[in-house]
């Protein structure tokens, strides 16, 4: 085995063990699990490896398995893709490559190929992902994945954005970051996550915090005036202006109290 365990929690799998057997040994029960299928897995923990998510990582709130497309490559080569059939620029990756390493990797939760042909990746989506018992993450590169193994598996396509990456990976932690720091005991403070951007269908109030005066500029007065109920009637009018006024869109759609 060449690609030995990662540290952080974190493991690669390989087509000539057992995944299962292995996982079974290695993941607590009680740990969310992030599953990712990509051609990159040094790529993996990444960002997430910093900051809050890493140290959830290492507290074991969260565990990580990347499984190697490559290791499941045809001919000695390790062959994961062909030309497009009809012809066309680009290569996709073949189903017969795809799917057994989906196979391998799988594990509860849904079963999802990032792409941006899919449904909008939004907080309502990290919310659902974070209160299930984890994700399994495909990553696409090239001009992407075969169509029969999308049918077979009946995978969920989800978008990171009106935009094309030349691959899932940043997708995967982008979305893996946002649904992580929902999981229970991840944020120090929990109360952040329940007034926050996007949590109730607003943008968030500005923020300000110390020199009372930097650069000529105050903190508007009603934030260092003590009084609780006027800081959060500020807020929440702030919250209404900005989103009013930057995105019409979640202001038309905001729930009505
Ligand atoms: N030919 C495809 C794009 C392939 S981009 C098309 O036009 O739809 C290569 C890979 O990057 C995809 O397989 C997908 O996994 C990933 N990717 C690109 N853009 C993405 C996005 N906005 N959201 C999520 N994944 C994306």
């Amino acid at each position: 085995m060449t690609n030995a365990p990662r540290s952080h929690g974190t493991k690669s799998i390989r087509a000539s063990l057992r995944p299962r057997d292995l996982m079974a040994e290695a993941v607590p029960v009680h740990a969310w699990q992030a599953r990712i299928i990509t051609l990159f897995p040094e790529a993996f923990p990444g960002v997430l490896g910093q900051s809050l998510t890493g140290t959830a990582l290492k507290h074991g709130l969260w565990s990580l398995e990347t499984t190697d497309l490559r290791d499941f490559g045809l001919t000695k080569h390790r062959n994961v893709d062909a030309p497009p059939a009809g012809g066309g620029a680009g290569l996709v990756l073949r189903p017969d490559v795809v799917g057994p390493a989906i196979e391998a990797a799988r594990g509860p939760g849904p079963l999802v190929y990032l792409s941006p042909r899919g449904t909008p990746f939004t907080q309502a989506t990290a919310r659902a992902w974070a209160a299930g018992p984890g994700v399994t993450l495909l990553c696409g590169r090239f001009e992407g994945v075969d169509q029969r193994v999308l049918d077979h598996y009946e995978m969920q396509e989800v978008s990171l954005g009106d935009f094309v990456l030349t691959g899932g990976e940043i997708a995967a932690q982008a979305m893996l970051d946002a649904t992580i720091r929902l999981l229970p005991g991840v944020l120090g403070n929990a109360a952040s996550t329940e007034e926050e951007s996007h949590s109730d269908g607003l943008l968030e109030h500005p923020q300000y915090t110390k020199p009372a005066e930097w650069q000529g500029h105050t903190i508007p007065p009603v934030l260092t005036s003590g009084n609780h109920a006027k800081v959060a009637a500020w807020r929440r009018a702030e919250a209404e202006r900005l989103t009013r006024d930057r995105r019409p869109d979640l202001w038309a759609r905001r729930p009505q109290d």
